[in-house]
């Protein structure tokens, strides 16, 4: 890998560094995380648990409702509250990081649930626009979609 994909919370108590590329990066638009992250979308890289690596600190986890039922732990520094990665479904092997706590951002592969996406955000030309949400086989790298099945989640 060219460049460590390292990351940090606002006040630099939890570091961390992905030992792998995300399998794949969303641009996420729906009301939760526009809520979630007082913002107009929230970027995520999906990746395994194991490629998360721990430098400094350790972020707490939060529990947020779901429509599915299913719980949403995001995972906050507990000094200065920034969110780095969410656990959606209490999986455990797979993480949704906040990529734009990366030192390096890395730029959204998808735009979801765009059907709620705030109407002066202009989204750039080449990357694949969805209304709710895609169908992962035909979108997602092969490479990534076998990582994604040896997870078996
Ligand atoms: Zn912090
Ligand atoms: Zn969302």
């Amino acid at each position: 890998m060219a460049k460590p994909l390292t990351g940090r919370c606002f006040c630099g108590a939890v570091k961390y560094q992905l030992t792998a590329k995300p399998m794949f990066v969303n641009c996420c638009h729906c009301t939760d995380c526009q809520r979630q992250t007082s913002s107009a979308f929230a970027i995520n890289g999906v990746i395994e648990e194991r490629h998360v690596k721990l430098v400094k600190g350790k972020p707490v986890a939060i529990s947020m409702k779901t429509d599915s039922g299913h719980p949403h732990d995001i995972y906050r520094c507990g000094e200065c509250q920034t969110a780095l990665w969410s656990d959606y479904g209490r999986r455990k092997a797979i993480r949704f990081v906040r990529v734009a706590t990366l030192d390096n951002p890395l730029p959204p592969q998808a735009h979801i649930f765009t059907r709620s996406k705030l109407p002066w955000v202009t989204l750039p030309k080449g990357v694949p626009v969805f209304k709710v949400y895609y169908n992962m086989e035909k979108l997602w790298p092969a490479a990534s979609l076998k990582r994604r099945a040896a997870l078996g989640v």
